[in-house]
């Protein structure tokens, strides 16, 4: 089964196909945050869905290249530098930092680019000179300078493609200077802002005279510059679709003449409590809010994904006491495997269970079907419960337990909540089976390099085949590099000598 995802653009579960013809690269871009205050959880929902995304992918095989924009020059930002008076860098400096903590308290995997604004005006001002040069954007009479949804669509191009506007009703030559817009007003919207008083000393020299990025070709000219002028994955949250994402379509397609992306996939809003959140109503939470309360990001992120993407989700503290007892369901299951398994020697020659190879199964068919997220924990807890059971009853091999905790490595590598394993687990980053051979290397408490794992497992492989000789030469050649094999009743030891 190959992974599907739902795609905004065409309104339906897509099989996931990267543009790369070797299949193999994929280039995801998320919109980052605007670094004007705290992250609030409405926004984490949407970073935690694009890692879950980027996980997914990984754990599909993928070689995937994450991007994530900072937003340090916009409306807000500006306001605030004004209001506090203090310098663009060193306000959006302090947010951009505290973002990228509260990223890994909630175990997000970094994005492997994180371009700013500011540092890409020359990217910004060529896409815009490009749009000019195309006749689908035009210097107004307030010197500023906006994208024509008119000329644009008299190209024969399409703008609506996320969602359904009713472009007859909007009036000719109607604009909008400011970066967030309502779907009413469909209007041009400002690509390059002339510099005004208020902008303090916010501003660059440009073609079309000093003045500073609008947001929306912030991400345009960002994305095209890190993944190509056509790439596989957009993500964000649904609040972006309209203006914000429909005018990244328009910018880089009219710049370009090509799709700009295959697919686009947008996360559901967050609701607390029951209700929008708002400051007035005290149900507005940052991270660091939630942390305060004495919760830690690992529930945060356990609750956040609990609930399907496209779904809204009514995120509430009892929910977080929730996540609570979750995790520690499955922390408990694993320290008492890893216990079990500690004790003794590691034996050597077990395949992975029949009850793991099932979970691991079940557990990617429902990753693959749009991440179905409940039944992916539906299948976790299940397989929690049948290993508690046959711990209960004293029925667990070493062997079972070893091949559980590998198990569970391989899932974890998804749902990124890194419960304490110890580094008993470092063991199979590569295969996320428990080859009982790489067993025997940690409990040599070594970690070997691959050349020697390769000849262990040809070793064991011709024990398998009773081929002796083999074995013999292999067990020498081992020694000669330095690693000494232990025969044990109980299976096989590797020591590094
Ligand atoms: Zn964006």
């Amino acid at each position: 089964m190959a992974l599907k995802l739902f795609n905004t653009l065409t309104r339906s579960v897509q099989e996931f196909t990267p543009l790369d013809p070797q299949k193999k690269k994929v280039g995801m871009y998320c919109c980052g945050p605007t670094v004007y205050d705290f992250a609030h959880i409405g926004n984490w929902r949407t970073f935690v869905f694009a890692d879950l995304v980027r996980r997914t992918l990984e754990f599909s095989g993928y070689d995937v290249t994450h991007v994530m924009n900072i937003t340090d020059v916009e409306d807000k930002i500006i306001k605030r530098v004004r209001e506090q008076k203090t310098t663009l860098r060193e306000f959006t400096g302090k947010f951009e930092a505290a973002f990228l903590d509260d990223l890994k308290a909630l175990g997000c995997r970094e994005p492997h680019q994180k371009p700013r604004a500011t540092e890409h005006i020359a990217e910004i001002i060529a896409l815009i000179e490009k749009l000019v040069a195309r006749g689908v954007a035009y210097k107004a009479a307030d010197g500023s300078v906006y994208f024509s949804i008119e000329k644009y669509r008299g190209c024969g191009c399409c703008y609506g493609q996320l969602l359904k506007l009713n472009l007859d009703e909007m009036r000719a030559g109607e604009r909008v200077a400011s970066d967030e817009y309502e779907k009413e007003s469909v209007a041009d919207f400002a690509l390059w802002k002339a510099r005004v008083p208020d902008d303090g000393e916010v501003f660059w020299p440009s073609p079309f005279g000093e003045g500073r990025p609008g947001w929306h070709i912030e991400c345009s000219a960002m994305s095209i510059k890190a993944l190509g002028e056509t790439f596989d994955l957009h993500l964000g949250g649904e609040d972006l679709k309209f203006p914000h994402h429909e005018d990244e379509i328009a910018q880089s397609e009219g710049a370009t003449g090509k799709p700009f992306v295959k697919y686009w996939l947008h996360g559901a809003h967050l609701l607390v409590e029951g209700k929008k959140m708002s400051k007035s109503l005290g149900n507005f939470f940052t991270l660091r809010d939630l942390l305060a309360k004495g919760f830690t990001g690992r529930e945060v992120r356990y609750l956040l994904l609990t609930a399907h993407y496209r779904e809204t989700f009514n995120f509430t503290l009892d929910g977080l006491a929730g996540a609570k007892s979750a995790l520690s369901r499955i922390q408990e299951c694993l320290s008492k495997l890893l216990e079990f398994w500690d004790n003794e020697i590691g034996e050597i020659n077990v395949p992975i269970d029949s009850r793991d190879e099932i979970a691991l199964k079940k557990f990617t068919e429902a990753l693959q079907d749009d991440l179905n997220i409940s039944q992916v924990w539906g299948v976790v807890f299940e397989w929690i419960r049948e290993l508690n059971r046959s711990l209960a009853q004293e029925i667990l091999s070493k062997n079972s337990a070893a091949s559980a905790l590998a198990t569970w490595k391989r899932m974890d590598g998804v749902l990124g909540l890194s419960l304490s394993l110890k580094s008993a687990l470092r063991m199979n980053e590569v295969t996320g089976v428990a080859p009982s051979g790489i067993l025997a290397e940690v409990r040599g408490d070594e970690e070997a390099p691959p050349e020697i794992r390769s000849l262990l497992m040809q070793r064991i492989e011709a024990r398998k085949a009773k081929d002796f000789k083999r074995s013999d030469a292999i067990r020498d050649e081992l020694k000669a590099k330095g690693w000494v094999i232990e025969d044990t009743p109980k299976g096989i030891k590797l020591k590094k000598i």
